[in-house]
């Protein structure tokens, strides 16, 4: 199923997702005259997605399966409502290339890549491949689905630690690091088994661990033709378990010289796989030896698109729209930037224990004042439900020095108030992290939080 190469237009939109991302995307819609209709959960009745947009219908109950990931009530809601496109925000069927290809066949606009760069791109050793022919560097590791014979071999060669993959792994899941032989024996048929338990496909591929590596990737748009341009970068070191909790724009750990690479690299595999939308190639950032390596591209709006949009003045969900109807990309290269972003990924958590919470908001206070921006589906009142992703809201800061950015930062923490029974957030979690020495200093690595202790 190929995208045809002309102008569609979007009078209406299925929102088909939920949370902070789903009002995101309404508002939006909102600007640009595009009516919205908003899919929920029997869960999320009384969720702000639910009010903004212009129709709401409720898709089945609580149950991810039977709601947010149930293709056919979404394409029922688009039926019944004459709408002519569907926006998948992230998560959820957002890289499913068959949602995409479905969407499509039903005349539809799928805001985002053409269905079989999700498919490429969504198998991790597929997107190596074609990084490797493009020219961009990745991890020295295998290149195929790899059996314990080879991965032993290719050990060996490039020396442990090493981390095994699972090929359809994602969102941190699927990746088990292995310092020895005798460990790699032992553990590739348990990372075999559980990708196929988790993601119905054992294929398995391995890499150099590097030891503490930067996380860094590269906002892109591309037009319907041909037009790729990068705006800007993101760097999301500040993880727990391999899941981002605090991410900047731009990465304050690179010069002009590699910021120019990156963003050449980012280009040539956005080109390679002949993406259209906005999407982001994400590259491990080897401190010591200088060297970047390119490890996978997400096909959709990332979480993080804030940060971006807070130094580029680009509205990057604005963009997936104007791309889907055929318009194209006006954005000038080099995109400007101006000052520092950072994002603080508010969650419904233990603090201690990192085990999501539910419960009411009771008492709600955002954040505001000069360089904030909070992007959230809260309101006071609101039950915080347990089924989903535990994600709250989004602060969002800018400044015009880093210094300043930190400072302004904890000023936000300290007046944000998001309490209630039973309901636990992350929000001191974000304050230790703003003081650590290493954050201060720009000196923080994807292990920093597990060497101090998280
Ligand atoms: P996912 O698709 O699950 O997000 P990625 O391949 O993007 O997985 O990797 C997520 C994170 O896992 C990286 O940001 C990094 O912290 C860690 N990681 C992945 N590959 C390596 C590697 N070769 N060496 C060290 N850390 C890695």
């Amino acid at each position: 199923m190929t995208k045809s190469f002309h102008k569609r237009e979007i009078k209406k939109v299925v929102i088909a997702n939920r949370g902070e991302i789903a009002v995101r995307a309404i508002r939006t819609c909102k600007e640009l005259g595009i009516k919205t209709v908003a899919v929920y959960s029997e869960a999320d009745k009384d969720s702000l997605h639910v009010w903004l947009a212009d129709e709401a219908i409720c898709i089945g109950p609580p149950s991810p399966q039977d709601s947010y990931l149930n293709i056919p009530n979404i394409l029922s809601v688009a039926e019944i409502t004459g709408a002519d496109a569907v926006y998948p925000g992230y998560g959820f069927l957002s890289e499913n290339p068959k949602f995409a290809e479905i969407v499509e066949a039903n005349g539809l606009v799928f805001i985002g890549p053409k269905p079989q760069t999700l498919r490429l791109i969504g198998n991790k050793i597929k997107a190596k491949q074609v990084a490797k022919q493009a020219g961009v560097p990745t991890v020295p590791g295998s290149w195929r689905r790899t059996t314990l014979a080879e991965a032993l071999d290719i050990a060996y060669e490039i020396g442990y630690p090493v981390i095994l993959k699972a090929a359809a792994g994602g969102g941190g899941r699927g990746m088990r690091v292995v310092y020895s032989e005798k460990e790699l024996r032992e553990k590739f048929p348990l990372a075999q088994s559980e990708a196929k338990v988790s993601f119905g496909d054992d294929t398995i591929y391995l890499e150099k661990f590097l030891l503490k590596p930067k996380h860094l990737e590269v906002q892109i748009l591309a037009d319907q033709y041909g037009k790729v341009v990068a705006v800007g970068d993101r760097e999301c070191s500040i993880q727990r378990r391999h899941q981002k909790v605090l991410e900047e724009a731009p990465s304050s750990s690179i010069g002009e010289e590699i910021r120019k690479n990156l963003y050449e690299a980012a280009v040539k595999f956005a080109q390679a796989v002949g993406y259209i939308g906005a999407g982001t190639v994400e590259f491990l950032y080897d401190i010591q030896s200088g060297n970047f390596y390119f490890i996978e591209m997400n096909g959709r709006i990332q979480v993080e698109h804030p940060v971006t949009e807070m130094v580029t003045n680009v509205d990057l969900v604005k963009w997936q729209f104007l791309i889907a109807m055929g318009e194209q990309l006006t954005l000038e290269e080099p995109i400007r930037t101006d000052g520092f972003a950072l994002e603080m990924r508010v969650n419904a958590e233990d603090p201690n224990t990192f085990v999501p919470s539910a419960g009411k908001v009771e008492r709600l206070l955002l954040p505001g004042g000069f360089g904030v921006r909070v992007d959230t589906h809260l309101y006071q009142g609101y039950k915080v439900p347990p089924y989903y992703d535990s994600l709250l809201a989004k602060i969002v800061v800018w400044a015009n020095s880093r210094e300043e950015l930190i400072k302004r930062a904890v000023r936000v923490l300290d007046e944000t108030i998001i309490e209630g029974e039973g309901l636990k957030t992350n929000l001191d979690f974000h304050r230790f992290i703003l003081q650590t020495k290493e954050f201060k200093e720009a000196k923080h690595h994807v292990k920093l939080l597990e060497e101090l202790g998280y």
